[in-house]
């Protein structure tokens, strides 16, 4: 496939850094979400970056698996990832939480959701323990087996003054068998219908997301190129933080679709996959004014 290139001019400094989406932009997840296929120039990229030395990581709106089970399947596919460059909306709550001091919080999610909060040393509950209304928050996660009772919980621990935090409001997302079904929005919808709480969302387009990741990168954002193949979920968040847009057709969005967002979500550029991320050259100097422009990351993120 090829792309106009003449519509894609809008100009942008060197990226510093990279986050990549995982599902649709680094690999397709088969429907039961346990196993992985790697699209075309995904290692090829990263092992660039990596020669480079410029720092990069995967943040995943997929809270169903912390880093350290995600991990090794995806390096088993030959991606040079770590699993401190792995990231989940559950590592975004889990530093959010830390930050703000809130030291409990009821899950409603499979048992890997809440394993970056544990690791942080936040008391994590299930709908069935005594206190689970008492907890000072209530976040909601990957979650297929999601019961009313769990529900009614998270409405009682909001009714005690939690607050709510979400994984994804994506309805929908990308898999090898096509789109398959967000649970963790159904989930929110229905506590939100019930308590009219706020819902805080940790995983993208959230700046909560891009922040963490900023940090973790050492990197302020609008020096970051976002890597992904959903407008509203990578390219939202990029334009929120003033960060770098690259779309790529692999997953969600087509080049007709890209072509046709409106501002707030169009990225600064689109490639077929990671293998045509190359020919955009983000990573040659792009003017004698890049040119002599030092690439080292900040000391202080934004
Ligand atoms: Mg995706």
């Amino acid at each position: 496939m090829t792309f106009d290139a003449s519509a894609w001019t809008e100009a942008f400094e060197t990226p510093r850094a990279f986050m990549f989406d995982l599902d649709g932009t680094l690999i397709l997840s088969d429907r039961s979400l346990g196993q992985y296929k790697v699209l075309p120039g995904a290692v090829d990229y990263l092992e660039e970056l990596g020669r480079r030395g410029i720092p990069y990581l995967a943040l995943t709106n997929g809270s169903a698996y912390p880093a350290s089970e995600q991990g090794p399947k995806l390096r088993a596919l030959g991606l040079p990832i770590s699993d401190a460059q792995l990231l989940t909306p559950s590592s975004v709550t889990a530093d959010l939480l830390s930050r703000r001091g809130v030291e409990s919080a009821l899950i409603l999610g499979s048992p890997g959701v809440g394993q970056a909060l544990r690791d942080a040393g936040i008391r994590t509950l299930t709908s069935d323990e005594p206190d689970a209304p008492a907890a000072q928050s209530v976040y909601v996660g990957w979650h297929p087996d999601c019961s009313m009772k769990d529900i009614e919980i998270a409405c009682d621990a909001i009714a005690n003054g939690a607050a709510l935090y979400v994984a994804s409001e994506a309805p929908y997302f990308a898999t090898s068998s096509g789109k398959s079904f967000g649970f963790s929005y159904a989930i929110a919808g229905a506590i939100q219908r019930v308590t009219r709480a706020r819902i805080q969302l940790t995983g993208k387009p959230s700046l909560h997301a891009l922040r963490f990741v900023s940090r973790q990168l050492g990197v302020p954002m609008r020096r970051i190129a976002v890597v992904g193949d959903d407008p509203l979920v990578e390219i939202m968040m990029a334009r929120r933080a003033g960060a770098i847009g690259i779309g790529v057709t692999s997953g969600m969005t087509d080049a007709a679709a890209w072509a046709a967002q409106p501002l707030h979500r169009r990225p600064h550029r689109i490639a077929e996959n990671l293998a045509g991320l190359k020919a955009l050259e983000l990573l040659e100097p792009r003017g004698p004014k890049c040119a002599s422009e030092p690439i080292r990351p900040d000391p202080v993120a934004s």
